[in-house]
């Protein structure tokens, strides 16, 4: 059976112990899955000089963020890992190398504890290679396809708009942020992914102003790459927080 692609916009840390409309679409997607063997995420959250996959058999929870209640701290987020996966990973992916030397982001558990709240499910990363270009990041997505026929849930963990130098409380979106949001999504629905890789030159000012620094981006482009022609693509989550984060997430199954 093939698995889903996922791409989730995880917005703040605080989303993992929040009920709103964005962590409830997410325990609903999460219902609605086939069990998957593992979960592969990929998190803006880890970048390495290469490209890593988390090879432990219990990787240790990461919480890798300054200045947020000890609640995030303290929350218990213990899946087992899946050293077989990813050797499996590792073989589809010349150069790479398995690693010890991270855990789970909260790019991973933040979303993870919502989605598969038992965590029951294994759970292994993939580290973004800071050397790479956006079409290297998105042909390594198209190389992680057939671990969906294994049993493997990708998921990409980052944000389409993400700056956090213009965030704001209680601030409805900011223009550019619906505007390059919806660019992006207009791109992914019509297959148009050269738009979604070159986003950059295609999308100039806006894209300059979605996103000071692209790691949040990233994740994106290992989805569409994991996509298939035959998949279908739907919308989990459409909306925005902070005035200047995108919270979009979709599914192709
Ligand atoms: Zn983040």
């Amino acid at each position: 059976m093939k698995m889903p692609v996922l791409f989730i916009g995880h917005g703040s840390p605080m989303n993992a112990i929040a009920d709103n409309e964005f962590t409830q679409s997410l325990r609903a997607c999460g219902q609605s899955l086939p069990r998957p063997r593992a979960v592969l995420v990929i998190s803006a959250h880890w970048e390495t000089p290469g490209t890593q996959i988390l090879s432990s058999k219990q990787p240790p929870k990461i919480n890798d963020f300054y200045g947020f209640p000890p609640d995030l701290s303290d929350l218990v987020y213990a899946p087992p890992g899946s050293p077989e996966l990813a050797a499996a990973t590792q073989a589809l992916l010349p150069g790479s190398r398995l690693s010890e030397a991270w855990g789970i982001d909260h790019g991973a558990w933040a979303v993870l504890c919502h989605l598969f709240p038992a965590a029951d499910v294994p759970v292994f990363q993939l580290s973004l290679n800071r050397h790479l270009s956006t079409a290297q990041h998105y042909a390594l997505g198209q190389a992680l396809r057939p671990l969906r026929e294994q049993g493997v849930l990708i998921l990409g963990s980052g944000n389409i708009c993400h700056n956090l130098r213009q965030i704001k409380l209680d601030s409805p979106p900011l223009p550019w942020n619906i505007a390059f949001d919806t660019a992006i999504a207009n791109a992914v629905r019509a297959k148009q992914y050269l738009d979604v890789i070159n986003y950059a030159d295609k999308f100039l000012l806006l894209a300059s102003q979605a996103l000071p620094s692209e790691e949040h981006f990233l994740p994106l482009l290992y989805a569409i790459g994991a996509s298939r022609a035959d998949d279908q693509l739907t919308m989990i989550y459409e909306g925005y927080e902070l005035a200047a984060i995108s919270l979009r997430s979709m599914i192709w199954q």
